[in-house]
């Protein structure tokens, strides 16, 4: 059996660290923003090149409270991409905005920067990019626009950490970088957690109190806040697998480079295109097909997992359906149909990747 991802094989060999690490956090018994968390924060924000993290309870939080402390709400438009997990949109309607949701691009799978400006309306206050599978969007772009017309960034990096773009990470580009620590993702908790990263001082001050019931000082209450606050036990963990992420990403990289190479001299498939300027973490692998439900099938037939990341793009979405129902958006509605993610974790053997390139071959050679 091959899974999409293995959590276990990877706790094995991390037992004796993050048991120790538990033990202690256990006996101190600062549960709630303790030393780990502190640190966490401290050691993620230098890791990504930022002043400042503040950690919270999940990565839909982050982008919830990045919004808040963005001044978004009622009335305000985002533009974002239709072609990512519901979080990203449900954040923006949490606040009372509206997504608007621009067309990606065929190669990235990222937003389309060149539909953006059209997109762009006297309500828009943000565009909100996603890294989606581990591949920055295209920042320059981007900035360029926010720029010219006064918008914020905020950058959607739960499958990002540690991705970069011309020599900088994901989640320094931006107003705030929104992490999310779901256990599979390339930097995973044993649970929910996230993290928002920020340069500015008075923002980041800002978050710290929204995260913790809008005070800033014990039992004052200045503003509506929200009980979101990075676990200490996730900090624990997350603070002894950041010590690994480089080589856990790079791995990813050279597993997607295996299949790559593979794939590139098959019909009917195309591997995921890797842009230059930017380092790929392959969050998710992920390949084109027109044949795709059949690689599926056959994958299936020989116990190894694969899976369709995403099957239907947000505006296509029964819960959007009465707002977003009229409109179309081809390349992602495209892509929904064709694509196919594989196995990729640090933990994978060739073997296991030679097998999977094996049943792909065999089905698109029909040999
Ligand atoms: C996982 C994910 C989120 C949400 O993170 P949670 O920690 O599960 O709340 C948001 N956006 C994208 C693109 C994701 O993949």
């Amino acid at each position: 059996m091959t899974p999409m991802v293995d959590l276990k094989a990877q706790y094995q060999t991390l037992k004796a660290e993050i048991e120790e690490g538990l033990a202690q956090a256990l006996t101190s018994s600062q549960f709630i923003l303790g030393p780990n968390v502190k640190a966490f924060e401290e050691e993620a924000a230098a890791y990504l090149g930022v002043t400042h993290g503040v950690g919270v309870a999940s990565g839909t939080d982050a982008l919830h409270l990045a919004l808040v402390a963005a001044g978004i709400g009622e009335g305000d438009e985002v533009i974002t991409t239709p072609f990512t997990f519901i979080a990203t949109a449900e954040a923006i309607c949490y606040v009372g905005a509206r997504p608007v949701f621009v067309d990606i691009d065929e190669k990235t799978f990222n937003i389309d920067v060149e539909q953006v400006e059209a997109a762009i309306t006297p309500a828009t206050r943000a565009v909100l990019p996603v890294h989606l599978f581990g591949q920055a969007a295209d920042m320059a772009a981007l900035e360029g626009i926010a720029a010219k017309h006064g918008l914020l960034i905020i950058e959607d990096c739960a499958q990002s950490f540690g991705a970069e773009i011309a020599g900088r990470k994901t989640g320094s580009l931006g107003f705030a970088g929104c992490f999310s620590f779901f256990p599979s993702k390339n930097l995973g908790g044993y649970g929910d957690g996230g993290l928002i990263t920020i340069s500015s001082d008075p923002v980041a001050r800002h978050l710290r109190g929204l995260r913790d019931h809008g005070s800033w000082q014990r039992y004052h209450h200045s503003e509506l806040g929200f009980n979101s606050r990075l676990d200490e036990l996730q900090a624990v963990i997350l603070r002894i697998k950041l010590k690994y992420i480089d080589q856990y990403n790079a791995e990813r990289r050279r597993i997607a480079q295996r299949y790559s190479t593979a794939l590139a001299e098959l019909p009917d498939c195309i591997p995921p295109y890797e842009d230059r300027g930017r380092t790929h973490v392959y969050h998710q692998y992920t390949l084109l097909s027109p044949q795709r439900d059949k690689i599926q099938a056959a994958l299936a037939a020989k116990e190894i997992a694969s899976a369709i990341y995403y099957p239907i793009p947000l505006h296509r979405q029964a819960v959007f359906q009465k707002a977003y129902g009229d409109i179309t958006l081809p390349v992602s509605e495209r892509v929904a149909n064709q694509c196919l993610s594989l196995p990729v974790f640090p933990e994978l053997s060739d073997l296991q990747v030679d097998r999977i390139i094996e049943v792909i071959r065999s089905i698109l050679l029909g040999k």
